[in-house]
């Protein structure tokens, strides 16, 4: 008899049940993780409105998986079993691990770019994933958690790592004003990796004073658009148009207030994801010289985030905004997480393990 675990499993639109599944098997290169906390992430929220990308039909092109799966992919734990191959991880280390699943053969990944490999995939989307008592990953894809980032903090490193690696694509920012759209936690990510790369100032634009106080103590500006014009807040707080626009929403307005804050010669960059395909003013783009970004999940940017929780410098526990364990999860927890995005900057769900918060 194989030795069971629970998990949260994605069967279908608004449908994700706790069930007993086998515990995962560690295969060549593969350890097993016993998964402390996991975080609901924004491809989380869309997949559970979804299917967007979970394979439903047909199998997934790199892992070969249909639904149901196991969501989740922003976890912590400890390593409970490692796999033939594996060297330099031992059981009991505490760590987290990249999501992304890629072929190691095409042209992105023999650059090391894995994260826009040309089968690419991700753990609990196009495989099981980490909404459950164990996780099996990839050993190549793992951090160690560093002593001072406690397993509850750790899963923010992930969605961190997604502003980090946006931020370094732009190349050097020292000096520039920069624009962020909509404050999710893929918004502040860009926010908080801007100011740590030398940006001059920042401006987060959302709906609702909820995160003014978040950005405003972090060194930032805020403005509400609901009662401030976008272009006037940047001119009376930056002084002039933006040098960046990151667009973290994903939505028509959201880009046409990117692209008309930004200034002659500056980049606009695209985090959101778009229910819709968006028109795009590719003449305003040419008249200006301005230049269209695009960023996909991290390769190697967790550590840095990793970093930047064990040096104090961004407040996890205020972007922590709900705890759910696996049973409210699925009770209720996530169509709330679902469809209050602004209510909830990262919603985590305590599965097992260690419970102290040693920092
Ligand atoms: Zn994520
Ligand atoms: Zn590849």
């Amino acid at each position: 008899m194989k030795k069971m675990m629970r998990a949260a499993v994605w069967h279908g639109r608004r449908d994700v049940r706790i069930e007993e599944r086998p515990i995962p098997e560690p295969k060549v290169g593969e350890v097993i993780v016993a998964v402390s906390w996991a975080g609901i992430c924004g491809t989380d929220r869309h997949e559970y409105f979804g299917p967007v990308f979970i394979p439903v039909t047909k199998p997934h092109r790199l892992t070969g998986c249909t639904a149901p799966l196991i969501m989740g992919h922003e976890f912590s734990g400890l390593i409970s079993a490692a796999g033939a191959g594996v060297s330099g991880w031992k059981e009991g280390a505490r760590v987290m691990a990249n999501g992304t699943l890629s072929c190691g053969v095409c042209k992105p990944c023999r650059e090391g770019r894995y994260n826009i490999c040309d089968k690419l995939g991700f753990l609990g989307v196009s495989c099981d994933g980490a909404f459950a008592e164990y996780v099996a990953v990839s050993a190549e894809r793992l951090f160690e958690i560093p002593p001072l980032v406690s397993l509850r903090h750790a899963p923010l490193a992930e969605p961190l790592a997604c502003g980090i690696h946006a931020v370094k694509l732009l190349g050097d920012i020292r000096g520039k004003c920069a624009v962020i759209i909509g404050p999710g936690i893929i918004g502040l990510s860009c926010f908080f990796a801007a100011l740590e790369a030398g940006a001059k100032a920042a401006l987060v634009l959302g709906v609702g004073t909820e995160r003014k106080a978040l950005v405003e103590k972090s060194g930032g500006f805020y403005a509400d658009i609901t009662k401030q014009d976008p272009l006037e807040a940047a001119l009376a707080l930056l002084g002039g148009k933006a040098d960046i626009c990151f667009e973290c929403v994903g939505a028509q307005t959201a880009l046409d207030t990117g692209v008309r804050l930004l200034a002659g010669g500056g980049s606009l960059m695209i985090m959101g994801v778009y229910e819709k395909p968006p028109i795009f003013p590719m003449n305003d783009f040419q008249e200006g010289e301005r230049r269209l970004f695009t960023s996909q999940a991290h390769v190697d940017e967790i550590a840095a985030a990793l970093s930047l929780l064990a040096a104090g410098k961004i407040n996890a526990d205020a972007l922590i905004t709900a705890e759910l364990t696996l049973d409210t999860l699925a009770s209720g927890g996530f169509e709330d997480a679902a469809r209050h995005p602004n209510k909830h900057i990262k919603a985590l769900v305590k599965i097992g393990g260690e419970t102290e918060h040693p920092v």
